[in-house]
C-alpha cells in the first residue's frame, strides 16, 4: 500500500516526497519509524522532511537533535523542530497543541504523515493521533507504534519491510544519541530488535516496522 501511494505521488512528478514525522517525546519517531526512514531515504528522493517532537527539556533536546540529524543524512531540506511542551500533560495544553497542528498544516502539505497509533495507551500519544487527523483532511496516515510497559501492540496491517542495514543503523542510532534513556529497563537493543523480528515474521520477511493504515484513497 505505501509503495502504491508513493509511487502515485512519484509519477505526477513532484521532485520528490515531503514527509512530516510527528512524536510526542524524543525517541518516539525513531522507535516507531527509524527503519522506515532510512528506507525511504535510501530508495525515494526527499524533497522535504519536517521532523517535530513535542514535548522535551534541555538534555533531552540535545539528543533529539542529534538523533534527528543522524537519521536524515542525505536530506538536504529538513526541519527539525522540538518544543517543550510538558511530558504526560500534552491534552491539559489542548489548545497551545492544537494551535500548533494549525500552523504546522498552514506551513506544509505532506504526501506522507507518520504520527503515533490511536488506540496508543499513552495519553500524550494519542492526543497526537486525534489531532493528526484533526488537522490534516486529504492526507495520507501512518501510524507506528511503540513496545511499552502498558502492553498495547495490536496487529497492524501494513508492513514495511526492512534489510539488516537498516535495522542496525536504527538500533545503532537509537542506543548512541539517547545516553539518558539508557538506564530505562526497556531501553535496550533487544527490545528493539524483537519487535522488528516479530513485525518481518508476519510479513514473511526478515524485519518488518509495522503501521496502522486507517484510510487509504486510491
Ligand atoms: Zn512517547
Amino acid at each position: 500500500m505505501l509503495e502504491l501511494q508513493l509511487g502515485k505521488k512519484l509519477k505526477e512528478g513532484a521532485p520528490g516526497l515531503r514527509l512530516l514525522f510527528l512524536g510526542a517525546h524524543c525517541d518516539d519517531i525513531e522507535i516507531g519509524c527509524g527503519g522506515t526512514i532510512l528506507r525511504l531515504i535510501r530508495e525515494y528522493p526527499i524533497s522535504h522532511v519536517t521532523w517535530v517532537v513535542f514535548c522535551s527539556n534541555e538534555i533531552r533536546e540535545r539528543e533529539a537533535r542529534d538523533c534527528a540529524e543522524q537519521f536524515l543524512q542525505g536530506v538536504t531540506s529538513r526541519e527539525i523542530i522540538v518544543r517543550d511542551f510538558r511530558d504526560g500533560y500534552l491534552s491539559q495544553q489542548y489548545t497551545a497543541v492544537k494551535d500548533f497542528f494549525e500552523q504546522l498544516r498552514r506551513e506544509g502539505d505532506p504526501d506522507v504523515i507518520f504520527t503515533h497509533y490511536q488506540r496508543d495507551l499513552h495519553q500524550d500519544h494519542r492526543l497526537l493521533s486525534e489531532l493528526t487527523w484533526n488537522t490534516f483532511r486529504n492526507h495520507f496516515i501512518l501510524e507506528y507504534e511503540i513496545p511499552k510497559y502498558d502492553g498495547d501492540l495490536g496487529n497492524p496491517p501494513c508492513f514495511v519491510i526492512l534489510d539488516e542495514k537498516d535495522v542496525e543503523g536504527k538500533v545503532k542510532k537509537l542506543m548512541d544519541c539517547y545516553t539518558s534513556q539508557r538506564s530505562k529497563h526497556w531501553f535496550d537493543e533487544e527490545t528493539f530488535r524483537s519487535i522488528l523480528r516479530l513485525r518481518g515474521m508476519q510479513s514473511a520477511s526478515r524485519y518488518a516496522e509495522a503501521f496502522y493504515c486507517r484510510k487509504l484513497v486510491i
